[in-house]
């Protein structure tokens, strides 16, 4: 069994980042990421700052902008618009989940497609469904790089992703099915999840229940990609119970350690990418 180690390759793809950073700034100005945060979650206050710092340590420029637990939608608009008219604003994210009150859906959709920086927009999704997106979430891409960086074949390989949302599991399911993966996605509604599982070649969980998948329920020599994030008595623990997953399987990531940091790096590469599109777009 080998770990996925998502924070060493989420250091070499900053380092990277850095560089190709440095060199569109001889022409172009600094890109600069903007999160906007509702306020009154502990995590999404965690992320935030996790982002600023990465983008801090890649040369790209960041702003928080912060808004109260009871904004209102039209207020949340307001900040997006302002930011999709500020030229000096190259990528937007919303720090997701929002408040109740808030229409997460329409306030996605209110970002410009050419700022959407997690491609989660119905434009920006429907290329990715396509197939001719030039970017994906950074969940998702990330998810695919780690495989990729280890080597493990996707193609022609059995995927199965447990969760169906936009931001991870429909994303990476679509990125899988494109590099040839037969994918089966599975949700709260389905029938007979264990034995659909144990067919996983490639098997991605992304509930946001702790340890739900145990070691019965995976294929050996399966490689198991754990997206989850639970917070239990100030430990993160992921959706799969890794000590007695990792027995049985090929690879695994770690939860802290695996796919998370892999998303911030994501990000990084996704702001710079949106400001390279933006440049040329400006010179045609
Ligand atoms: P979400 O929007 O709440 O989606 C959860 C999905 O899990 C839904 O599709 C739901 O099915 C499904 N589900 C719930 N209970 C299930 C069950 N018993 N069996 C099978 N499927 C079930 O969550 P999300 O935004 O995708 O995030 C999922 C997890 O990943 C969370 O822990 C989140 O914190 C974490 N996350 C981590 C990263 C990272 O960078 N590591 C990034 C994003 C999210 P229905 O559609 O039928 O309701």
């Amino acid at each position: 069994m080998e770990i996925l180690n998502g924070k060493t390759f989420s250091a070499e793809i900053k380092a990277k980042v850095k560089e190709d950073v440095e060199e569109f700034c001889k022409n172009h100005k600094t890109p600069l990421l903007a999160c906007i945060i509702v306020e009154g979650n502990k995590a999404s206050e965690i992320y935030v700052a996790s982002k600023q710092r990465a983008c801090e340590a890649c040369g790209l420029l960041s702003k928080v902008v912060r808004l109260p637990e009871d904004v209102t939608q039209n207020q949340l608009e307001k900040v997006i618009s302002n930011l999709n008219e500020d030229e000096s604003v190259s990528a937007i994210l919303l720090q997701l989940p929002l408040p109740k009150q808030l229409d997460s859906n329409r306030a996605i959709n209110a970002i410009s497609p050419e700022k959407d920086v997690d491609c989660l927009t119905n434009q920006n999704l429907g290329k990715l469904f396509a197939g001719n997106s030039n970017f994906a979430p950074c969940t998702a891409t990330g998810i695919i790089k780690l495989l990729e960086r280890y080597g493990i074949q996707i193609e022609g390989k059995n995927a199965v992703v447990i969760g169906r949302s936009l931001l991870v599991g429909r994303s990476v399911a679509s990125l899988l099915e494109h590099k040839n993966a037969t994918v089966t996605i599975c949700h709260s509604k389905t029938k007979n999840m264990e034995e659909i599982i144990k067919q996983a070649d490639i098997l991605v969980v992304a509930v946001g229940k702790a340890h739900m998948i145990g070691a019965d329920f995976v294929k050996e020599g399966a490689v198991v990609v754990d997206v989850g994030i639970n917070r239990i008595d100030e430990k993160l623990l992921g959706d799969v119970d890794f000590e007695n997953v990792k027995e049985k399987c090929s690879y695994i990531t770690p939860v802290p350690g695996g796919v998370g940091p892999l998303t911030v790096a994501c990000l990084m590469e996704n702001t710079l990418t949106l400001a390279k599109l933006q440049a040329s777009k400006n010179l045609k």
